[in-house]
C-alpha cells in the first residue's frame, strides 16, 4: 500500500517534465501579437490529394509530403505553432522523425519560425534559396528585404544546422518524389514557391505551394529604383507572371487566407468529394490579385516620388 502513492507521485512528476520541458523551451517561445494569436488556430490535418498533406495551423500553412523514403514538411509557421503542426503530422498517423526534409517559402517569422524547433525534433535537413538560407540563419530578414526595417521587431528562433541550398529551377528529390523551387522574388529576395506531383493511382496532379506575392514593406522601401538598388517592380513582376503560367491543378498558399485555401479546408471537412483542393485556375487569380496589389503598390510610389520633387 505504501509503494502506490510513491508510485503515483512518481508518475505525476514524470508528466509534468514534458508540460514543463514545453513551457521553457526557447525555441517554441511564442511570438507575441495579434497577427499570431489569430494565424496560430488549430486545423485539423488533412489530406490534400494523392501524398500531399495539410499540417499547418488554421492561419499559416505547413505542408507534408510521403515519399517512399521518407516525409518532406515545407515551412514551419510561428514557433509556438510546432507543438501543433507536430501534433497534426502524428494524427495523420506519421512519425516527425521520419522528415528527412524542411523546405521553406521565404524567410519571415510567419513561415520560419517554427523551423529550428521542428529541426530539432526531425533532424531533418533545411532547404531554402541562398537568401533564404541567409535569413534563416540569421532569424530576422536579410538587409536587401522590403521589412528589413522591421528585423528588430520580427526576430525568430535561427537555424543552427547546415542550410541546403537550392536555385531557381532546380529539384530536390526524395524517393518518388521531386520537388522544384521556382524563384518568386518579390515579397522577399529569397522568396521560394516550390512545385511537385502528387498522385493518386494513374491520376497526377500538379501541386504549387505559392509563396507570399505580397508588396508589403518597412517605411522608406521602394519597389522603383533608388540610390541603393536598380528596378525591382519588373522582377517582382515576371513572378507574378511565373506563378501564374505554372502548370497548377492545386495551390496551396502560405497563407491560406489568401488564395482561398481557408475555404477550401473548411469545405473538405464537411466534404472530402469532390475534391475542393483541386481548382485549375487557382494559380492564376492568386497571381492576378498579386499584381493588382503591386500595380497600386507601384502608383503609390511614384506618387510619392512625384510630390517629392514638386
Ligand atoms: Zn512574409
Amino acid at each position: 500500500m505504501k509503494h502506490i502513492p510513491l508510485a503515483a507521485l512518481a508518475f505525476a512528476l514524470l508528466a509534468a517534465i514534458p508540460a514543463v520541458a514545453a513551457a521553457a523551451d526557447p525555441l517554441t517561445k511564442p511570438i507575441p501579437g495579434d497577427g499570431p494569436k489569430r494565424w496560430n488556430r488549430p486545423q485539423t490535418p488533412m489530406k490534400i490529394h494523392g501524398d500531399t498533406y495539410y499540417v499547418g495551423v488554421a492561419g499559416l500553412s505547413a505542408v507534408l509530403i510521403r515519399s517512399d523514403e521518407g516525409l518532406i514538411l515545407l515551412d514551419g509557421a510561428l514557433p509556438q505553432s510546432v507543438p501543433m503542426i507536430e501534433a497534426n503530422i502524428r494524427r495523420l498517423g506519421f512519425k516527425v522523425e521520419d522528415i528527412k526534409y524542411i523546405l521553406n517559402s521565404h524567410a519571415h517569422f510567419d513561415h520560419a519560425g517554427g523551423i529550428a524547433a521542428l529541426q530539432r525534433d526531425s533532424g531533418a535537413v533545411v532547404v531554402a534559396s541562398p537568401s533564404g538560407a541567409q535569413g534563416l540563419k540569421l532569424g530576422h530578414a536579410v538587409t536587401d528585404d522590403p521589412q528589413a526595417g522591421y528585423a528588430k521587431e520580427a526576430t525568430w528562433p535561427p537555424v543552427t544546422t547546415e542550410v541546403r541550398e537550392l536555385r531557381d529551377g532546380e529539384t530536390l528529390r526524395l524517393g518518388n518524389v521531386a520537388v522544384t523551387a521556382h524563384d518568386t522574388f518579390g515579397h522577399t529576395p529569397g522568396s521560394t514557391t516550390w512545385s511537385w506531383k502528387s498522385c493518386e493511382g494513374d491520376r497526377c496532379l500538379d501541386v504549387v505551394y505559392a509563396d507570399s506575392l505580397n508588396s508589403i514593406s518597412a517605411p522608406g522601401f521602394h519597389y522603383l529604383a533608388d540610390a541603393t538598388h536598380g528596378d525591382l517592380a519588373e522582377r517582382f513582376r515576371s513572378s507574378i507572371r511565373k506563378v501564374a503560367a505554372l502548370p497548377c491543378d492545386i495551390l496551396i498558399s502560405v497563407h491560406p487566407d489568401v488564395g482561398g485555401v481557408d475555404g477550401k479546408l473548411r469545405q473538405a471537412e464537411k466534404h472530402a468529394e469532390p475534391n475542393p483542393f483541386v481548382d485549375a485556375q487557382a494559380c492564376r487569380v492568386y497571381a492576378e490579385h498579386a499584381g493588382k496589389l503591386l500595380d497600386a503598390r507601384i502608383a503609390e510610389e511614384k506618387a510619392a516620388a512625384a510630390k517629392a520633387t514638386r
